[in-house]
């Protein structure tokens, strides 16, 4: 099964999308990550991505396209991918769809996190992650069990993104808003979107996640 997790920055789809690849085995292709990776890494990718993303804008759709082709084909991906923060453009959504019939694959669903301005920019400004493993947590929706000690690896050391700031989130609020929400028509027109509450808690947002993986959600029902 092929899905899109989609929704503004702090929806909530990183969290969901690393619940649902661990319990369905489906990889989780978050384009944030790669990018994160790439400019960690130093690579030209990296070097280029890294001031558009200090600034809140969006890396070029050919830079984008060109990663996720190569990703969609590794092994990991045959049984079923999660897409998380892609696509974000028009231009995106096209190219997935073309590359989907090359390797004839396609979307099952592409699930929305529908979440307020004001509780994002909440959600954003508080988050943070495991330095080791990357598992995210949030100061206060989602703490570590045990505080400081992570919940998946055990590690000590957390991190907090860059442009996980005020000011950057208001531009990215925007990205999403002129850029990326145009995509919503577009794939009710494939009539693969499903609409979800992503204000409700973590738990209760999951499980609506799985009712339309297991087929008994609201596309299903219509
Ligand atoms: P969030 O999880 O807050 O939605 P991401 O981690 O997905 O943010 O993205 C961080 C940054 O990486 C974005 O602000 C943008 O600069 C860049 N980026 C990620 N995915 C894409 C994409 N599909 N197209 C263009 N830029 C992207
Ligand atoms: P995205 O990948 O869409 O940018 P994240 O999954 O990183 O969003 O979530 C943003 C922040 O909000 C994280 O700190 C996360 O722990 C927290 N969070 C995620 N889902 C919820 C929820 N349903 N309620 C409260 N906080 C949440
Ligand atoms: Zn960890």
């Amino acid at each position: 099964m092929n899905l899109i997790l989609f929704g503004p920055p702090g929806a909530g789809k990183g969290t969901q999308a690393d619940f649902i690849s661990k319990k369905y085995g489906f990889a989780k292709l978050s384009t944030g990550d790669m990018l994160r990776a790439a400019v960690k890494s130093g690579s030209p990718l990296g070097k280029q991505a890294q001031d558009v993303m200090a600034k809140g804008q969006l890396v070029s759709d050919e830079i984008m396209i060109n990663l996720i082709r190569e990703r969609i084909r590794e092994d990991d991906c045959q049984k079923g991918f999660i897409l998380d923060g892609f696509p974000r453009t028009v231009a995106q959504a096209e190219a997935l769809d073309q590359m989907l019939i090359t390797e004839k694959k396609r979307l099952d669903y592409v699930i929305e996190l529908q979440v307020d301005d004001t509780e994002l920019t909440q959600r954003i400004t508080g988050r943070f992650s495991c330095a080791k493993c990357g598992t995210g947590y949030h100061d206060s929706f989602k703490r570590p069990m045990k505080e400081e000690v992570c919940d998946s690896c055990g590690s000590t050391e957390f991190s907090r993104r860059e442009d996980d700031n005020v000011s950057t989130v208001t531009k990215r609020l925007e990205a999403y808003h002129q850029q990326t929400a145009p995509l919503l028509p577009y794939y009710d027109k494939e009539n693969i979107l499903v609409s979800i509450d992503g204000m409700a808690d973590i738990v209760e947002v999951t499980r609506q996640i799985e009712e339309i993986i297991g087929g008994t959600g609201k596309l299903a029902a219509q």
